[in-house]
């Protein structure tokens, strides 16, 4: 069987590497450089970020994503050599949070979570703080740059700088995509353009509600890590990373394609991540940049066939948590594709094509 991907970020990357293994043929075609876009951009947290603020559909595909994560980043690093720097450093939830809702979600789901001091981990803060001890994160650009290798060194072919501008169709068939390459034809066509994909789409985008939410970051370096765990407060988050390295972020703007960077963005999470680590004040900005978070209503990505175009298939729209639920995502898809039992009730990643909502969604039968 052959396959044509079309978008390499982290959801076309790994659907090509899942294919690869199982022997199909796989081409990627990526309109700019393989995992640029928000999967470059993102911060690696393999959580949602108060996950008792989710709907289970949610928090299930996430859950299923972190158990399956380091399996999959530590055989990643054995076949390329390249770590994704995937830890368990935890992490550390400051008020305002519901603590006695999160406390319950947490026991009812057997995740585990403990109340500190958040004095602890960061001087200077008072009061306690929930830490939730089992969350990981990986390093994003890694974790692109090891995907990428295992999908060439299974023999899929990756075309860069390859926008796809058409889909041909015949009756219930995609037949060709058109791109300023010329045209590429498969057996069957994957769709993981993330915040693209209604313009991939086209006409045959239907009622898909995906759009770009743009996020800003804010990357520091220290000699050594600067703190123990991830540190949230509502909304704002402090990653370390192993080598010292410090991502501050993130913003939430509705501003359509646009990737560039603001003042105002930059001085707004200084200020935040300030008050609570100030020995950042001494610490010039190594980098600031911008990704396109693939939105969906719920944060609810749609994972399945075209419901016209029998050899169409999509994995889209992961919004916060693309990278998260990576693993498991593309997990669906392949049970999708191979007609195999899938892990648990997927119903509600199959109606984004209708622009159904969660409730209505509920409704559908299995
Ligand atoms: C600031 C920020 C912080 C984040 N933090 C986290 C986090 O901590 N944890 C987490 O799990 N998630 C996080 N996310 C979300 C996560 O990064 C995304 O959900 C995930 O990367 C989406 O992956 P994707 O492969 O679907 O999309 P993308 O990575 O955007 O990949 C889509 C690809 O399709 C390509 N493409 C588009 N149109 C075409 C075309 N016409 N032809 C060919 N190729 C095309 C694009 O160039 C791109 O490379 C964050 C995102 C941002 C922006």
């Amino acid at each position: 069987m052959d396959f044509v991907v079309i978008g390499a970020g982290v959801n076309g990357l790994a659907a090509a590497e899942r294919l690869l293994q199982q022997g199909a043929s796989v081409t990627v075609l990526e309109q700019g450089q393989v995992g640029r876009e928000s999967s470059w951009a993102g911060g690696g947290i393999l959580s949602p970020l108060c996950p008792w603020d989710y709907p289970d559909e949610v928090t299930r595909l996430a859950n299923r994503g972190m158990a399956l994560f380091g399996d999959y980043a530590a055989a990643l690093y054995v076949a390329t050599g390249i770590d994704p720097e995937y830890q368990r450093s935890g992490m550390l939830v400051l008020p305002p949070v519901e603590a006695e809702s999160a406390r319950s979600w947490c026991t009812a789901r057997g995740m585990a979570l403990q109340t500190v001091l958040a004095a602890d981990t960061l001087p200077g803060v008072s009061g306690d703080a929930l830490l939730l001890p089992e969350v990981a994160q990986a390093r994003n650009p890694r974790l692109m740059q090891a995907l990428k290798k295992q999908v060439e060194l299974l023999g899929g072919r990756i075309v860069e700088h390859c926008a796809v501008q058409g889909i041909e169709a015949s009756d219930d068939r995609v037949t060709a995509l058109a791109t300023a390459a010329g045209s590429f034809s498969a057996e069957r066509y994957i769709v993981t353009t993330g915040a693209w994909s209604r313009q991939v789409l086209g006409k045959y985008a239907l009622h898909l509600d995906i759009k770009p939410v743009r996020g800003q970051m804010l990357l520091f370096k220290f000699d050594a890590p600067p703190l123990p765990h991830i540190v949230l407060q509502d909304g704002l988050y402090l990653i370390p990373r192993r080598d010292g390295h410090l991502l501050v972020g993130s913003t939430l703007e509705d501003v359509g394609f646009d990737k560039s960077t603001t003042a105002s963005a930059r001085d707004e999470l200084l200020r935040r991540a300030l008050a609570l680590l100030p020995a950042l004040r001494e610490m010039p900005i190594v980098q600031h940049w911008a990704g396109l978070r693939p939105a969906s209503p719920h944060n609810l990505p749609t994972i399945c066939r075209h419901p016209a175009l029998e050899n169409l298939y999509l994995n889209s729209g992961h919004f916060r948590y693309g990278v998260t639920m990576s693993p498991a995502s593309t997990e669906i898809l392949l049970n999708e594709l191979n007609g195999t039992p899938q892990p648990f009730d997927v119903t509600p990643y199959r109606v984004g094509w209708n622009g159904l909502s969660l409730n209505a969604a509920r409704a559908e039968p299995a």
